[in-house]
């Protein structure tokens, strides 16, 4: 369909047209487009069907007079009672003083609004004298942001329909149409706006949410596809008998789990492209053993690998748990940004000149002058603090070696996906056996003296705590001094045997080091600490995490925390001090205590708190979606990529049926300047 302007459409004029802009309507397909957000119709239910909390319509014979009362300046409460079937119902409808006149006793009224079940209580939205017609249209209520009455957008939305509805050409190819059984996209087009009924605006609805999800998954698979062609050429032939031996030299046998993901590994380094995979796994799960199995291959097909981590304590203990694997396989260095001067220089030449096989280092790494040889496989630990910006800086570099993402926080699958769209994924789901899952608590601030003597109790035992004091994004000012406040507290709680150290991001890294290191020799018992070293740090005799104001963080990041503890031999406990308001809140903290499986939980998370927030707001990176919602078309989400696949995958978009899709995910890409053919 031609991009007709706006104004073609009969009855817009000049003032019109510039109403419609302001709404982000230009063209006549924009005007199609421009969905309802929502649907009304009063559908009146026997009682005993509405559901708690939903919008609902029910109908009945006010009983008694309405009450008003009044309350702030022009606030008002108006409470009525209502006979329905065989109940009264009460009706509450706040700031609508003048409806007291117009409902009296006797009266048959219809009321929309929330249902609280429990109450049989209605909070009302809307009231209409009367009964309902059963065969009242469905309503599509539009975002109009006051620019345009509802009435008039709705009569020129039909207009454009009729004069334009012939040219909308049908996109999805016929078997996809035929075994879906989905309306065609000008019938769907016209349901959407005005549906007959329910069930053909499910349909309706249906169609442009596989629509969407299936463009959407099309061109991921066609990056994928163009990055997979890009890097021809890319093949790391590893010695597949070294590696096994080098397996054999583990001092465990690797889980199940990590012989999956370490195949598809595997697969990936020999292919003729460049690995683009993202490795996921809770905590302790075994991922950095899987990528040091991953990096030794790349040794044997005499290339380079790295490790880029978002923390110096970390590089250094990726380095020394390293060193001792690779005794003897392989020569392994540190590059930090304390690494300086001559030092730096000796490095950086043995890098260029491959005579250290394995660079280990923080994610500047690759933003600085560090030139590899040879560089084969780059292993990037916690995703989530890497842009995905930062693979381009690589290649931008010259350099294009497969790799390998890491991440704890476990991104349920939708979501990886839908913002991995473009990335494989491998999932190390299993704990190696013999692991004694965290003991977790919730717990109210009253019992706080009693967790302060628990830990004491943990501490003379041998053992140390970690308190995590919330992260308040808005001011780390304030963070600090929250951590440094619960510092000075804690100090003075425990008698002086028991040493409480301080980690803030605002100390200097010399500093976060030094304390690092005292907690790791247990010169520290108790660490008081902000989130901000959440990520990767590893003291097995650590047994007790209390986390302040548990309710602010997200689930993920609470498991995240959780695995900070139970790394050692000793019973490890997870204390979450939160006393939350909300249903949602207190649900939340019940999962936390129910629930050991990172992957669960994020599945619960998503699924409490939405898409938006599960990543946390700065980083979403999650495509917005105009019909679908990926959490609850999950199914079509998996039925569009699956489809995507194999019409990538197997060429089809050459198939002349396949004329019309091509041409537009063609257009659609080439607009937003990627150019495909
Ligand atoms: P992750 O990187 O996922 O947090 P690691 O690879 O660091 O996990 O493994 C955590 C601990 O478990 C390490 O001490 C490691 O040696 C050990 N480990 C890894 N895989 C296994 C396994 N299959 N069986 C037993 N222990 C394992
Ligand atoms: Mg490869």
């Amino acid at each position: 369909m031609g991009d007709h302007s706006i104004e073609q459409v009969k009855g817009v004029g000049e003032a019109l047209q510039k109403n419609f802009e302001e709404l982000g309507i230009y063209t006549v397909n924009d005007l199609l487009f421009y969905f309802p957000n929502r649907y009304e119709h009063y559908e009146i239910k026997p009682v005993s069907e509405l559901r708690h909390d939903e919008k609902v319509s029910i109908e009945g014979e006010v009983v008694g007079d309405p009450v008003l009362t009044f309350f702030g300046k022009k606030k008002s409460r108006l409470i009525l009672h209502l006979q329905v079937e065989e109940v009264i119902i009460k009706g509450i409808m706040f700031n609508r003083p003048f409806a007291k006149k117009q409902l009296q006793q006797g009266d048959t009224v219809t009321l929309t609004g929330k249902w609280d079940q429990h109450r049989l209580q209605i909070t009302v939205n809307q009231y209409k004298k009367g009964k309902v017609k059963q065969d009242d249209p469905i309503q599509p209520v539009y975002y109009l942001k006051n620019i345009l009455k509802s009435a008039q957008f709705k009569k020129i939305m039909m207009q454009a329909i009729d004069q334009f509805a012939g040219e909308i050409e049908e996109i999805l190819p016929n078997p996809y149409i035929e075994s879906y059984k989905l309306p065609t996209r000008a019938k769907a087009l016209r349901e959407m706006h005005f549906p007959s009924n329910f069930q053909t605006l499910k349909h309706a609805k249906r169609r442009f949410i596989y629509e969407e999800l299936l463009l959407f998954q099309l061109k991921m698979q066609l990056f994928r596809k163009r990055d997979r062609e890009r890097t021809k050429g890319n093949s790391q032939i590893y010695d597949a008998s070294q590696v096994n031996q080098f397996i054999e030299t583990l001092p465990f046998k690797l889980t199940d789990a990590q012989k999956r993901s370490l195949d598809e590994i595997l697969v990936d380094l020999r292919a003729p492209y460049r690995m683009n995979r993202l490795l996921q796994g809770d905590v302790g799960s075994g991922k950095t053993a899987v990528a040091a199995i991953a990096l030794f291959a790349s040794i044997t097909s005499k290339k380079q690998g790295a490790i880029m981590v978002p923390t110096e304590i970390l590089a250094e203990q990726h380095y020394e748990s390293l060193q001792s694997l690779f005794d003897g396989y392989g020569t392994i260095t540190l590059l930090t940004g304390s690494v300086k001067g001559k030092k730096r220089k000796e490095i950086l030449e043995k890098i260029k000149t491959h005579q250290v096989d394995i660079t280990i280092g923080t994610h500047a790494l690759i933003q600085e002058e560090v030139v590899f040889a040879n560089l084969g496989t780059v292993i990037v630990d916690e995703q989530h603090r890497f842009g995905v910006n930062q693979r381009k800086t690589l290649r931008d570099k010259g350099m294009d070696p497969d790799v390998l993402f890491m991440t704890a926080t476990p991104i349920p699958r939708t979501l990886a996906i839908t913002s991995y769209g473009d990335m494989d994924v491998s999932q190390i789901d299993e704990m190696p056996v013999g692991r004694k899952t965290v003991e977790t608590y919730w717990v109210k601030e009253n019992m706080l003296p009693r967790l302060l003597q628990f830990i004491q109790k943990e501490v003379d035992s041998g053992y140390q705590a970690y308190v995590i004091c919330p992260l308040i994004e808005e001011s780390d000012k304030i963070d600090i001094q929250n951590a440094v406040d619960l510092y000075n507290q804690l100090q003075n709680t425990f008698p002086s045997s028991t040493k409480v150290g301080l980690l803030h991001g605002r100390l200097h890294s010399d500093e976060k080091e030094d304390v690092m290191q005292q907690f790791a020799a247990n010169e520290i018992h108790v660490l008081v600490s902000t989130t901000v070293v959440e990520v990767g740090v590893n003291v097995p005799n650590a047994t007790v995490m209390l986390v302040y104001d548990a309710e602010r963080f997200g689930l993920s990041q609470l498991h995240q925390l959780r695995g900070r503890v139970g790394r050692g031999q000793a019973q490890s406990y997870c204390i979450l001090l939160a006393d939350p308001k909300g249903e949602v809140g207190k649900e939340r903290m019940k999962i936390m205590t129910e629930t050991s499986n990172g992957f669960e939980l994020a599945e619960q998370d998503l699924q409490l708190r939405g898409p938006g927030d599960f990543f946390g707001k700065k980083q979403s990176g999650l495509p917005e979606f105009k019909v679908a919602d990926i959490v609850q078309d999950y199914r079509a989400l998996e039925t569009a990529r699956n489809d995507a696949q194999s019409i990538v995958y197997q060429d089809r978009l050459k198939d002349p049926n396949y004329y019309a899709l091509k041409s537009y995910i063609t257009k659609e890409l080439n607009n937003n300047g990627s150019s495909f053919d």
